[in-house]
C-alpha cells in the first residue's frame, strides 16, 4: 500500500531528523562505533515510522451479503477479535436487519 502524501512528509522528517541527529553525534567528536549505533537507530526509527503509518491506513470494508442490505462495517487498527464481532456483525444481517 503507498503511503499518503502527508505520510511521506511524516517519514522524510522522521528520516532528516535522523540525519541530522546522526551528523551531530558524530560532529561532537563521537567515535565511529557509537556514530554507527546512532545511525542505526535513526535507520531503525524511520523503518517503525514507515510500518506504523502503513498499519494506521490498513483500512477493511465489510459488506452485508444480503441483497439490499447497505450495512456495511469500515474498520483499521483494530484488535483480531474486534475484526471478528465487526465482521461477524457486518454479515450476519438478522443481527443488524433492525437497523434499516
Ligand atoms: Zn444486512
Amino acid at each position: 500500500m503507498a503511503l499518503r502524501m502527508s505520510d511521506q512528509i511524516t517519514l522524510i522528517a522522521s528520516a532528516a531528523a535522523g540525519g541530522v541527529i546522526t551528523t551531530q553525534v558524530w560532529m561532537s567528536g563521537a567515535t565511529a562505533h557509537t556514530t554507527t549505533v546512532v545511525a542505526l537507530l535513526a535507520i531503525i526509527n524511520a523503518a517503525w515510522t514507515t510500518d506504523a503509518l502503513r498499519r494506521n491506513r490498513a483500512q477493511h470494508t465489510v459488506t452485508c451479503p444480503t441483497p439490499g442490505c447497505g450495512v456495511k462495517a469500515v474498520f483499521s487498527s483494530v484488535k483480531p477479535d474486534e475484526q471478528v464481532r465487526l465482521i461477524t456483525a457486518a454479515v450476519d444481517h438478522s443481527r443488524h436487519g433492525g437497523a434499516l
